[in-house]
């Protein structure tokens, strides 16, 4: 579940997910895996700057047996084996759906990767990478026109873009946690047009989602 309650320039972020372990790798223990996540998510998406503020509260519940039912419109984040090229982890634009690769599980748990995580998050709230795949200094032309507008030199620090970009420019993996008034501008566009947040069961054993490709 993801809301949004914005007053003035206060934005108030309330996200309640699910953790899921469904990786033959990973044995350790959830509620840990959990609390990570939660801080890690805490650190880049509590804001106070001269535009906003952003106030976020996030609770992660570790389910060790579940339907899809119970997880309708609830955010599930998934500890995986089976993710796409073997990447660190994968999201759905504006999907309910995050996989965290196994492998990535115990650099989370001892804090060396702190920002896979928020990234992800990120793309379920239905943020695109600001910058065009695969190309420094120049703008997605798929993102939206708010991401658009977010400057070229501001890319870098910014949490949508990639970690490569991030090292490109000079900084460590876990630098570049930006969230700017675009990118909430258009959380809250997207949360009124009720464009994120759906987890829909389909007749694979997960959600699938047909908006875009996984990020
Ligand atoms: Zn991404």
């Amino acid at each position: 579940m993801i809301q949004l309650a914005v007053h003035k320039s206060v934005y108030e972020l309330s996200i309640s997910a699910f953790l899921i372990n469904k990786s033959k790798t990973f044995n350790g223990n959830l509620s840990l895996v959990a609390s990570a996540l939660q801080q890690q998510a805490l650190r880049v998406y509590q804001i106070q700057n001269e535009t906003f503020e952003l106030r976020c509260h996030i609770e992660i519940t570790p389910l060790h047996s579940f339907s899809l039912k119970q997880l309708n419109n609830r955010v599930a984040i998934v500890i995986s084996d089976n993710i796409h090229n073997n990447n660190a982890a994968e999201a759905y634009m504006g999907a309910a759906l995050i996989k965290l690769n196994a492998t990535i599980l115990q650099d989370i748990l001892q804090f060396k990767n702190t920002r896979t995580f928020p990234h992800e998050l990120g793309h379920v709230l239905g943020w695109d990478h600001p910058h065009a795949n695969g190309q420094f200094g120049v703008h997605n032309p798929h993102a939206s026109e708010l991401e658009k507008r977010i400057p070229i030199a501001a890319l870098e620090k910014n949490l949508m873009s990639q970690t490569w970009y991030i090292q490109k420019s000079g900084q460590p993996a876990n630098a570049g946690t930006e969230i700017r008034q675009e990118q909430l501008d258009l959380l809250k566009q997207s949360i009124l047009t009720q464009r994120i947040g759906r987890f829909k069961k389909t007749k694979w054993q997960w959600g699938r989602w047909v908006w875009q490709y996984p990020v």
